[in-house]
């Protein structure tokens, strides 16, 4: 059976602690492919101010996986008309992947926010959930709708805790590193640092 991780993410821009996570994803899930789902641009005008372009992320996203055979980058939530669920990507891919085991990947943060998402409840009895721990979050804080689902997921391997040690560093990070001109290297892919700079972004 083919296993399948699927990472959305806003990617603005694509650091290595998404790429540390990617790969110890696939190495512990023995994933046969990651892919990547840069969001797509906002429909609310307030995040259109701050959000890069989708194109831009989505470039900056194929150029820092390129290295790992097991990597793809969908714009799969980016050509989707208004607002883009997980619970409606994971219909698609589920679709065309009929007999796949399907693994949705994120952070900790992200799974602290698991049940204000749309059908959270069908989404977690659909795929597998992998969760890699971010600095300051404590799973067991997690709030008070999330605890039995996490208990018994725990239990029957359909939630997987990432055994890797922690990478701590957020997009916030470089957006701020590079617009104060400080530098990024090590944080980013080198090919992904020279397109912000070709392209101005974040300046
Ligand atoms: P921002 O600082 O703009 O909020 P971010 O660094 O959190 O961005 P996203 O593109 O929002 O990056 O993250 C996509 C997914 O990857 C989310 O599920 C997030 O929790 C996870 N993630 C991002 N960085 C890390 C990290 N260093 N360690 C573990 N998970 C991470």
């Amino acid at each position: 059976m083919k296993k399948i991780g699927l990472f959305g993410g806003t990617f603005d821009p694509i650091h290595n602690g998404h790429i540390h996570i990617a790969r110890a994803f696939a190495d512990e899930l023995a994933l046969d492919m990651v892919v990547f789902l840069p969001a797509g641009n906002p429909y609310h005008k307030k995040e259109e101010q701050t959000r890069t372009d989708a194109r831009h992320r989505l470039a900056m996203t194929e150029l820092a996986i390129s290295d790992d055979p097991r990597f793809a980058a969908s714009d799969c939530d980016i050509i989707r008309e208004g607002a883009t669920y997980t619970f409606d990507t994971v219909q698609i891919f589920r679709q065309q992947f009929p007999s796949a085991q399907l693994w949705w990947l994120l952070g900790s943060d992200s799974l602290l926010q698991l049940h204000t998402w749309k059908k959270w409840q069908t989404l977690v009895n659909q795929t597998h959930i992998a969760v890699a721990a971010r600095e300051g979050d404590n799973i067991a804080q997690a709030p008070r709708e999330l605890h039995g689902w996490i208990g018994s997921a725990l239990q029957n391997g359909s939630l997987h805790l990432l055994q890797t040690p922690m990478y701590n560093i957020s997009s916030t990070e470089i957006r701020r590193r590079i617009r104060n001109g400080e530098p990024v290297s090590g944080l980013i892919d080198p090919r992904v640092e020279n397109y912000i700079a070709r392209n101005h972004l974040y300046r």
